[in-house]
C-alpha cells in the first residue's frame, strides 16, 4: 500500500507535555538536555506536508473515475492460438489498452519472445492462463484444431461468466461447438473479421465484421462486456454486419472460399509481373499475394468445414467445363469447315490436309500435326 501523501497535519509549536513527562531517568534520552521554551510570537500551523505525489487519497475522484473508467472499459482479453491471425488482433487489442494474454500449443515458434515484443502476456500452460480469470477468451487455432484445442481447455479454471468468442472463418462449425461443450454460464459470440494481415495491414477501416450474438446472459453486465468486445473492431472503423451463422456459411462459400481456391490455382501457374501488365492483370497477383501467405490449413478448413464449399467447387469445374466446350466447340466449328473444304479441293488434287495447332486435352500441340 503506497504512504499517504498530502496530510492534514497539524503541527504544535508548543512543548509537548506528553514527550517531557515521557523522558525519565531510565530514558537513553535523559543527557540530551531537552529544553522546550515557549516561542515568543505565534507561527502559523503547516497544514499540508507532501510525503508523495503518485498516489491515491481517499477523497481523490480523479483516481476512482479512472479506475471505474477503466473497468468499464478496458478488457482482459485471453488469446487461445497465437499464430499469424492471433498476433494480428492482438496489435490492436493492445494498442487499444486492453490486457492480453495468450496461450499457444508447444511449438517450434519462441512464442512467449514474440509476445513480450507485443506487450502480451505468454503461458505455454492452459492451466495458468485460465487461472487469470480473463474476461474474453478467444479461440483463434487452425479451424481443424479447434475442437480438441477446445475440449483440452481447463474450463473449470475460468470465472463463471467467462464470454467466449471464436474468430474462425466458418461458422456453423464453432457455433454448434461452443453449445455442445461449454458450460451454460459462459457467454458465446460468434465472430469473423472479414479481413488478415495481408488484406488489412493499412488498417481495419471499412472492412466487414460479422458477428452472431449465440448466447448473452441478460445482466447488464454482460451485455456491456459483449459491446465493449464488440467496440474494438468499431472503433477500429470496421463496418459490423450482424447475421447467423448458417448466412454467414453460405455466403463466405461463394465469396471467400472462391477466392481463396482462385487464388491457390492462379499461386499454382507462378504468375510473374509483365513489363504491360494490364489492371485487370495486377489483380490477379494481388489475388495471389493476399492468399498465398495464408496456411494451408486454413485453405483446407474452409473446404472442410463449411458444407456449402464443395458445391461451389463442382460449380467452380462446371464453370470450367463450359468455357472450355464453348471455345472447343468454337474451334472444332472452324476446322470442320475447313476440312471439308480442304477434302473438296484434295479430291481432284489428293493434298494432305495440315491442321492448325491443336489444343488437346487442355495442353496446346506446339509444332502443327499432319493428318492423313
Ligand atoms: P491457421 O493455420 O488457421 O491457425 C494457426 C494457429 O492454430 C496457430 O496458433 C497454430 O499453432 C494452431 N494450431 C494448428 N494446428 C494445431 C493443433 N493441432 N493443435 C493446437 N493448435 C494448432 O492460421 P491463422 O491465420 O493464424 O488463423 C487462425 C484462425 O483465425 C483460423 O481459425 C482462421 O480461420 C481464422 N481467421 C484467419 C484469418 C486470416 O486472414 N489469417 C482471418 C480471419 C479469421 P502452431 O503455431 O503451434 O502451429
Amino acid at each position: 500500500m503506497a504512504s499517504s501523501c498530502l496530510q492534514h497535519t497539524r503541527i504544535s509549536n508548543s512543548p509537548s507535555p506528553t514527550l517531557s513527562r515521557s523522558i525519565s531517568n531510565s530514558s537513553p534520552f535523559r543527557n540530551l538536555n531537552l529544553r522546550f521554551r515557549r516561542p515568543t510570537r505565534p507561527i502559523p500551523p503547516r497544514i499540508l506536508r507532501i510525503r508523495a505525489i503518485d498516489a491515491a487519497q481517499p477523497g481523490d475522484y480523479e483516481a476512482l473515475i479512472k479506475d471505474e473508467f477503466e473497468r468499464t472499459t478496458k478488457l482482459k482479453i485471453a488469446i487461445v492460438g497465437f499464430g499469424r491471425f492471433g498476433q494480428f488482433l492482438a496489435k490492436t487489442f493492445i494498442k487499444q489498452n486492453h490486457s492480453v494474454l495468450a496461450y499457444n500449443r508447444t511449438s517450434r515458434i519462441d512464442y512467449s519472445h514474440i509476445a513480450s515484443k507485443l506487450g502480451v502476456l505468454f503461458f505455454d500452460d492452459p492451466h495458468d492462463l485460465c487461472e487469470q480469470h480473463p474476461d474474453v477468451v478467444i479461440i483463434c487455432t487452425a479451424i481443424t484444431a479447434t475442437e480438441s484445442v477446445l475440449k483440452a481447455l481447463p474450463v473449470q479454471r475460468l470465472k463463471r461468466s467467462t464470454l467466449f468468442v471464436d474468430v474462425l472463418s466458418v461458422k456453423e462449425f464453432p457455433r454448434k461447438l461452443f453449445l455442445q461443450v461449454l458450460p451454460v454460464e459462459f457467454d458465446l459470440l460468434c465472430t469473423h473479421p472479414m479481413f488478415g494481415p495481408d488484406s488489412a495491414k493499412d488498417g481495419w477501416k471499412g472492412l466487414n465484421f460479422m458477428y452472431e450474438r449465440v448466447r448473452i446472459g441478460e445482466e447488464e453486465s454482460r451485455a456491456s462486456r459483449c459491446d465493449r468486445f464488440l467496440r474494438i473492431f468499431e472503433q477500429e472503423g470496421c463496418d459490423m454486419v450482424e447475421m447467423s451463422c448458417a448466412e454467414h456459411d453460405r455466403h463466405a462459400a461463394e465469396s471467400q472460399f472462391m477466392t481463396h481456391t482462385v487464388g491457390r490455382i492462379l499461386e499454382k501457374l507462378k504468375l510473374e509481373s509483365t513489363p504491360i501488365n494490364t489492371k485487370g492483370y495486377e489483380s490477379l497477383l494481388s489475388l495471389v499475394d493476399n492468399t498465398s501467405s495464408d496456411s494451408f490449413e486454413l485453405y483446407n478448413g474452409l473446404f472442410m468445414y463449411n458444407k456449402n464449399s464443395m458445391e461451389q467447387l463442382e460449380r467452380l469445374f462446371m464453370a470450367f467445363e463450359s468455357l472450355k466446350k464453348q471455345l472447343f466447340g468454337h474451334l472444332h466449328d472452324v476446322l470442320r469447315k475447313q476440312l471439308f473444304e480442304n477434302a473438296e479441293g484434295s479430291e481432284s488434287s489428293q493434298e494432305k490436309i495440315i491442321l492448325p495447332k491443336l489444343i488437346q486435352n487442355g495442353s496446346v500441340v506446339e509444332s502443327s500435326q499432319e493428318v492423313q
